[in-house]
C-alpha cells in the first residue's frame, strides 16, 4: 500500500516537473568562461590603428557585449589573468586546468569557455587537451582584432564559443578551439597569421567542425589520445622541468645546443629543417645531448607534415625522438609534461606517436 502512494508521489513530481519545463522552457546549460586576456580583451585608441594593448577588458564586459549569448547559456565568468597571451606561462595554464578538473563532475558547470590570446593559444590549448580530466565542452576563444576595433572580431567569436560549450554534441573531442566560424581539435590547429581573422588552421587533421551564429556541426572526433585517456595528471605539480626550442637553419650553429644543457634544459626541441633535420655539427651536439640523459625531439620548421623517425637520419643510433605530427610549439608542451617523472627513450617515442 505504501509502495503504491510512493509510486503516485513520484509520478506527480514527474508531470509537474515536464509541466514547469514547458511553461518556462528548458534548463540553459551553464557556462563558465575562464578569462586569460589577449587582444580579445583588448583596446586601442581608435577603431584603425594597428598598435593595442592586449588584456585591458574585464570578462564582465566582454560577455555584456554579447548580450544574445545569455539565450544559449546561463554564464558566469571568472578572471583568471588578463595578459597578452605572449607572456602566458605554466603558471597561468596550471590555474586553467585546476580550475577546470576541480569542476569536472560538479552539476554547476556544463561547458567551459576559455578567452585567450592567440599568440600561443596552442600550447595552452594542447596542455589542456593532456591534462584536463573532463569530457564536458573545454573551448577556447580568441580574436585577431581588439574590442575597439573597426569589425572587431571577439564577440561573434565568443558568441559561438559559448554555442559549442553549450552544446552537448561538442563533449568528448577535447580540448577545442573556436574562432571565425571554425572549431579546432587543440591537437591539430596552429596559428598561420600574424593579422589575419583566419590565422588558425588544422592541416594534416582537419577540423572538427563549423559554427555559424551559434549552429553547430561535428564533423569527426580526434584520433589521438587526450583528456580522460590521457595518462598525465598534473594535480599539485608546482614546477615544469625546462624545455627549449632550438631553431635549426642553414649553417646552424651547435653551441646553442650546448647551451641550453649547460642551463639546465631537460629536454630540447628542434625546430629542425625540412624533415626535422639539421646539420651535422648540430646532429652530433643532440647525440652528446642525449648521451647526458638530455631528452632531444625532432620537429620541424615547415608548418605541416610529419617528422618520421630514421629518414634522414638514425635516431636510433643518435638516440633521438621524432615529433611526428607535433610543431615544435606542442612537442615541447608534451615533452614538458612527459618529463615530469622519468621516461625511457623508447616509452617517450610511443608518446609522442599516440599524443
Ligand atoms: N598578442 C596577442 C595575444 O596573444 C595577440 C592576440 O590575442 O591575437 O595576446
Amino acid at each position: 500500500m505504501k509502495s503504491n502512494i510512493n509510486f503516485y508521489k513520484g509520478m506527480l513530481l514527474l508531470v509537474m516537473l515536464s509541466l514547469s519545463i514547458s511553461m518556462f522552457g528548458q534548463a540553459k546549460p551553464k557556462v563558465l568562461i575562464l578569462a586569460t586576456g589577449g587582444t580579445i580583451a583588448g583596446a586601442a585608441k581608435s577603431g584603425v590603428q594597428s598598435g593595442y594593448t592586449s588584456g585591458q577588458v574585464t570578462i564582465d564586459a566582454m560577455v555584456n557585449a554579447v548580450p544574445d549569448a545569455l539565450k544559449l547559456a546561463d554564464i558566469k565568468g571568472e578572471q583568471i589573468a588578463n595578459v597578452g597571451s605572449q607572456d602566458m606561462s605554466f603558471e597561468i595554464m596550471m590555474k586553467v586546468a585546476n580550475r577546470i578538473n576541480e569542476l569536472a563532475s560538479s552539476k554547476d558547470v556544463d561547458g567551459f569557455v576559455i578567452t585567450h590570446g592567440t599568440d600561443t593559444m596552442e600550447e595552452t590549448a594542447y596542455f589542456l587537451n593532456l591534462v584536463v580530466k573532463t569530457d564536458k565542452p573545454v573551448v577556447l576563444v580568441g580574436s585577431m582584432r581588439p574590442s575597439t576595433a573597426i569589425s572587431a572580431d571577439g564577440p561573434l567569436n565568443l558568441y559561438n564559443a559559448i554555442a559549442v560549450a553549450a552544446d552537448p554534441n561538442a563533449k568528448g573531442h577535447g580540448v577545442l578551439l573556436v574562432m571565425n566560424d571554425w572549431i579546432h581539435s587543440a591537437q591539430s590547429l596552429t596559428k598561420v597569421s600574424t593579422t589575419a581573422v583566419q590565422t588558425f588552421m588544422s592541416p594534416i587533421r582537419g577540423l572538427i567542425g563549423t559554427t555559424a551564429y551559434g549552429v553547430n556541426d561535428f564533423y569527426h572526433y580526434p584520433d589521438q589520445k587526450f583528456g580522460k585517456t590521457s595518462e598525465f595528471d598534473v594535480k599539485g605539480v608546482t614546477s615544469f622541468p625546462r624545455v627549449d626550442i632550438i631553431y635549426a637553419d642553414a649553417d646552424m650553429k651547435p653551441d646553442l645546443i650546448d647551451a641550453s644543457i649547460e642551463k639546465g634544459a631537460k629536454g630540447i626541441v628542434i625546430a629542425g629543417v625540412g624533415n626535422g633535420n639539421m646539420n651535422k655539427a648540430s646532429l652530433d651536439a643532440c647525440a652528446r645531448a642525449s648521451k647526458k640523459g638530455i631528452i632531444v625531439v625532432r620537429s620541424t620548421r615547415v608548418a605541416t607534415g610529419i617528422v618520421g623517425r630514421n629518414v634522414e637520419c638514425n635516431d636510433d643510433e643518435l638516440g633521438l625522438i621524432a615529433s611526428y605530427g607535433l610543431n615544435p610549439q606542442k612537442a615541447r608542451i608534451l615533452l614538458t609534461v612527459a618529463l615530469l617523472k622519468p621516461r625511457k627513450l623508447d616509452e617517450l617515442q610511443k608518446i609522442f606517436l599516440e599524443y
